[in-house]
């Protein structure tokens, strides 16, 4: 899957072992000790700049070593060659610690002068020896992030056509695509049990980008939970929903799926953080709704069900607006002020997100005869004219 022609773009590596060689370097360390540069010869370099006192180098490190570890196994002669930013040899020993590839020896002079030929101005940076190679500024790092071991061999071909399988799998919305994974074609349900990604098919489908950790996320799974027991009891089984998590470990996702009663992606699975790219996903809560015939209804499925709750299905654009007409005709029918038996002041008829009640107690949303003076609220419905006569 790697890059099948990678051999045509990087170029020979000598560039990098020249450089080493004029810079007076003869050898580098592995965690094992010293080894000659010359055994990087045949091998596809990549220098790796980098420092210690750098949070996001050391939050980098590991996904570089999964990225390592994956071209390796896939038999890709690739080696990583680490440059310091380091100000002291201890910070320099205690980043290498994490690191499977080899480094250049600690000396500020030297990496000041390979980070100057490099033109390295941030931290971390990753530079390939290949000709079309993605260059610092054009975001390497964040590639990798993205990609993972996919982005090799770290050209810029390479990164269009992972753009580019990410727009299909986004316009296609091949169920079977986007939520298999590496385990299987099956989710799990909140109970453990594994379902079959075919037993999606048909349904209209909610992907729930969320975690635990998060309050809006804990409030949203409220709402969400009441508009799918709502459409389960109404409609059957035409509505699924499935659990992207973001949560912090295993544990957090586990009691956060437990609180559920739809499917979820497996915690292990990276297909978790493809599709938070693939749906270009920014912030959590959000709910991406992915209809019958696999195209996607609506990204901005949140807003749809905390506004209309299960009435919103099937979360087209024409049952919003027939949802936002029959709002305003409501109002329409409501006088703009009243008084009311129970409040001592003239209520204004307001629209409002939420808000309980005063007389009942209970929660409303939407039309509300509220009160300019004092913070009172009183459902429509609630209304017990002043008799004027
Ligand atoms: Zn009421
Ligand atoms: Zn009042």
């Amino acid at each position: 899957m790697a890059g099948l022609n990678f051999e045509a773009t990087h170029t020979d590596n000598r560039d990098i072992l020249k450089i080493f060689a004029a810079e007076g370097v003869e050898f580098l360390l592995s965690c094992e000790g010293k080894v000659p540069v010359s055994e990087c010869n045949g091998k596809i370099i990549c220098l790796f700049f980098t420092a210690n006192w750098c949070r996001p180098c050391r939050a980098f490190v590991p996904r570089l070593v999964e990225l390592y570890e994956t071209l390796r196994k896939r038999r890709i002669n690739l080696e990583i060659i680490f440059i310091s930013f380091d100000r002291d040899e201890d910070g320099f020993k205690e980043h290498f610690k994490n690191m499977p590839w080899l480094a250049v020896p600690f000396d500020l002079n030297l990496h000041r002068r390979l980070i100057d030929r490099y033109q390295v101005d941030r931290i971390p940076s990753f530079v390939p020896s290949c000709s079309d190679g993605i260059t610092i500024e054009e975001d390497l790092i964040g590639c990798i992030e993205d990609y993972g071991a996919d982005a090799f061999p770290f050209t810029r071909k390479r990164h269009e056509e992972l753009k580019g399988i990410d727009i299909r799998k986004r316009e296609e919305a091949d169920l079977e695509e986007l939520l298999g994974h590496e385990g299987g074609k099956f989710l799990i349900s909140g109970d453990d049990r594994k379902v079959p990604l075919s037993e999606l098919a048909g349904k209209t489908i909610g992907l729930y980008f969320g975690a635990y950790w998060s309050p809006p996320c804990c409030a949203f799974t409220v709402q969400l939970t009441d508009a799918y027991n709502n459409l389960k009891a109404a409609k059957g089984d035409c509505f699924e929903i499935v659990l992207i998590s973001t949560d912090r470990d295993l544990e957090e996702f586990n009691v956060n799926k437990s609180t559920m009663p739809w499917l979820a992606v497996p915690y292990e699975d990276r297909t978790r953080h493809d599709l938070r790219r693939i749906f270009d996903v920014k912030g959590i809560p959000a709910l991406v709704l992915i209809g019958p015939d696999g195209k996607v209804i609506s990204v901005n499925g949140k807003l749809m069900v905390s506004s209309y709750g299960a009435e919103a299905f099937p979360f087209t654009e024409s049952r919003i607006r027939d949802l936002e007409a029959a709002l305003r005709k409501e109002g329409e029918a409501l006088p703009p002020q009243v008084e009311d038996v129970k409040h001592e002041h003239v209520l204004k008829l307001d629209m409002a997100k939420a808000y309980v009640c005063d007389s009942c107690k209970k929660q409303g949303k939407f039309w509300t005869f509220s009160c300019d003076v004092c913070d009172y609220d009183l459902h429509p419905s609630c209304l017990e004219k002043v008799n004027k006569d």
